[in-house]
């Protein structure tokens, strides 16, 4: 038996899970299983709490609270996060077109014990709407938690899997280091150094508005940084999304949004 209350606004903001969806994540995946019985139940169904006393305390209570507090549901999204699940859902594909023009890798560095940002990234002619357009197509996530050695090997092999044209390193703190750490994996390897000279909420917005006019795409799924896109809200002092940086990286480089950044060409 497997009992959990949906994490609210609050539970969810001082959270130390990894993923605070965790338990919401089992639930749903036990509701598609035919071995387990689930059991939803709002705070309707509670026989010791009456209509009145409902009544009192949802008085205060924003939309949100009270999808999450009284009717228990799983809103997966954060309120101020600039992806919705259901964005990221329309514009899933199940495969990648074969005639991708450019591929890049985005690479957002640790700072510290984070972990290293690896987004593959491609553009392609699509007639997703019915008129030819270029879109961009997330390819894969590489990221991962490790030393540099090996976050630098990784970076090759997804580079060398996807056929890439070029990695795009963040170097606001590190220096050269990126592109040193990479190169000792491989020296020959075409880089290119990104400045964050904007915050990234002001980076990501455009990204995230390419996605909504369904100008990019997800090939299949990626649950860690698709948490991260629809888990970030900026301003908020969260631990810093390596994911979506590496991903805004990536986009931002080949679909040069009208807000563009300033991206320094180092070599
Ligand atoms: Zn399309």
């Amino acid at each position: 038996m497997f009992i959990y209350t949906p994490p609210s606004l609050h539970s969810r903001s001082v959270s130390k899970a990894n993923d605070p969806m965790h338990a919401a994540k089992h639930f749903k995946r036990a509701q598609q299983d035919p071995r387990y019985d689930t059991f939803h139940f709002t705070s309707h169904d509670n026989p010791h709490i009456s209509t009145e006393a409902l009544e009192e305390i949802t008085g205060d209570m924003t939309a949100l609270s009270y999808r999450q507090e009284i009717l228990a549901e799983d809103v997966e999204e954060a309120p101020g996060a600039l992806w919705t699940r259901g964005t990221l859902d329309a514009c899933r594909i199940s495969r990648a077109p074969e005639s991708l023009i450019r591929v890049v890798i985005g690479v957002d560095p640790p700072g510290g014990a984070t972990e290293c940002g690896i987004v593959g990234a491609g553009i392609a002619l699509c007639k997703c709407k019915g008129v030819e357009e270029m879109h961009g197509f997330v390819l894969a996530d590489e990221s991962l938690r490790d030393s540099p050695d090996k976050w630098a090997a990784r970076v090759v092999s997804t580079y060398d899997r996807l056929e890439a044209d070029k990695v795009l390193g963040e170097s606001n703190f590190g220096g050269d280091m990126v592109a040193n750490t990479i190169r000792t994996v491989d020296p020959q390897i075409r880089y290119e150094d990104v400045h964050a000279s904007r915050g990234k909420a002001v980076r990501a917005e455009p990204i995230a508005a390419l996605f909504e006019q369904g100008k990019v795409h997800l090939v299949r799924e990626f649950p860690a940084l698709e948490s991260e896109l629809t888990g970030w809200e900026p301003g908020r002092g969260q631990k810093s999304p390596n994911r979506l940086d590496a991903m805004v990286w990536a986009l931002t480089s080949l679909m040069k949004p009208r807000r563009t950044i300033s991206m320094a060409l180092i070599e």
